[in-house]
C-alpha cells in the first residue's frame, strides 16, 4: 500500500504543483452527461471522442487492477496569459508557447513514478497526459484539485484554470483518498460564457466545439464561417477572463518557460516564414502539431479581418 502523504511529497519534488489521489470506480454521472453531449453532435469533427466510452468513464477498463489514480497539475500561466494587446492578430495559447506539455509531463510522471516505486518496489502502473480515453479533468475533481468550470475547464482555486494534467493509474491502494472540494464552484460568475468570442460557452459546462477557436484552429482547419478572433493556434479567451486566473501565481516550473515571444511574430511574419524557421523555432512546441500551413492561413485570415 501506498502512504498518501508520500505521493503528495514525491509529486511536488517531481516538479507539480498540484496533487491528489482519487481510488477508481466507474464515473456513472459523467457517462451519462457525455452521452448527451454527443447524441447533440456538438464535439463536432473530434470524432475520436466517441470511442473507448466504455474506458473512459471506468480507469479499471484501461488499466488491468487499477486501485489508484494519481492526479498531477502543473501551472504553465506565462505574462501573456493574461491576455494580449488589442488588435494583436497572431495570438496563440498560453501552453503553446513552451515544450510540448505532452512530453514534459510524461516525463514528471515517469520520474514521480521511479520515486514512488523507491517507497513500493513492485509498484505497477502507467503514465496517462492527454493520450488515453481518461476522463482526466473528472479525475482531477474527485482527486480535490478543483472543479469543472462553466467553459468546461478545471478551476482550481490556487493555480486557476491555466493548469496541465497528468495522471498515474497505479494497480496498489493508497491509504487515504481525496474527494471533491467542498466549497468549489464558479457561483455567480458568468464571465467566460459572456466572453466568448464565438460564444461557444454553454449554460451546462460544455463547449460547441462546431464554434470554438481553440477546435478550429489546433485539432482541425478553420472553417472559413468562423471568426478566429485574432487566434492562429489555440484561443485562451474563456481563461484570461477568469477571476481565478486573474490572482493566480505565473508557472514556477522552468520546463514551462516560454520558448519564443509571440508578440514577435505577428500575422505579417507568419506569413513570411520560412520552413527552415519554423522548424528551427517552433519543433518543439505544441504548433508543430498544427504546422506552417495552417499558421499561415490563421494568420491571413486575421489580416483580412483588421
Ligand atoms: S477557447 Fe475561445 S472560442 Fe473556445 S470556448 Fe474558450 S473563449 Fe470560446
Ligand atoms: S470565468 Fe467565472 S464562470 Fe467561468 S470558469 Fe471562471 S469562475 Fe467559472
Amino acid at each position: 500500500m501506498l502512504l498518501y502523504q508520500d505521493i503528495i511529497r514525491e509529486a511536488l519534488a517531481a516538479g507539480f504543483d498540484l496533487c491528489g489521489v482519487t481510488s477508481c470506480r466507474q464515473l456513472a454521472d459523467n457517462e451519462r452527461f457525455f452521452r448527451r453531449w454527443l447524441s447533440k453532435g456538438r464535439h463536432a469533427a473530434l470524432g475520436y471522442l466517441e470511442r473507448n466510452l466504455d474506458k473512459r468513464f471506468d480507469v479499471r477498463r484501461l488499466v488491468a487492477g487499477a486501485r489508484s489514480v494519481v492526479v498531477c497539475a502543473v501551472s504553465c500561466k506565462n505574462a501573456l496569459s493574461d491576455g494580449y494587446p488589442d488588435g494583436f492578430g497572431a495570438k496563440i495559447a498560453s501552453y503553446a508557447l513552451a515544450a510540448d506539455y505532452h512530453v514534459t509531463i510524461k516525463r514528471m510522471l515517469f520520474d514521480l513514478f521511479g520515486r514512488l516505486r523507491r517507497h513500493l518496489p513492485d509498484l505497477a502502473g502507467r503514465a496517462f497526459v492527454d493520450s488515453a480515453p481518461l476522463l482526466e479533468k473528472q479525475l482531477a475533481v474527485e482527486a480535490g484539485l478543483g472543479w469543472i468550470g462553466r467553459q468546461s475547464l478545471l478551476v482550481t482555486p490556487q493555480y486557476g484554470t491555466f493548469v496541465l494534467l497528468g495522471e498515474l493509474v497505479l494497480t496498489a491502494a493508497c491509504d487515504r483518498y481525496d474527494a471533491p472540494l467542498r466549497n468549489g464552484g464558479c457561483g455567480a460568475c458568468r464571465r467566460c460564457i459572456d466572453r466568448c468570442p464565438a460564444h461557444a460557452v454553454g449554460e451546462d459546462h460544455a463547449i460547441d466545439a462546431r464554434r470554438c477557436i481553440s477546435c478550429h484552429t489546433v485539432e482541425r482547419p478553420a472553417a472559413p464561417a468562423v471568426g478566429l478572433d485574432g487566434w492562429i493556434f489555440g484561443c485562451d479567451g474563456c481563461q484570461s477572463c477568469c477571476p481565478y486566473n486573474r490572482r493566480a501565481p505565473q508557472h514556477r516550473a522552468a520546463a514551462f518557460d516560454p520558448l519564443f515571444d509571440p508578440l514577435a511574430y505577428p500575422p505579417e511574419r507568419w506569413m513570411e516564414m520560412t520552413p527552415e524557421e519554423f522548424e528551427g523555432v517552433f519543433a518543439t512546441t505544441p504548433l508543430s502539431r498544427a504546422g506552417l500551413e495552417r499558421l499561415r492561413r490563421n494568420a491571413a485570415r486575421n489580416c483580412a479581418k483588421s
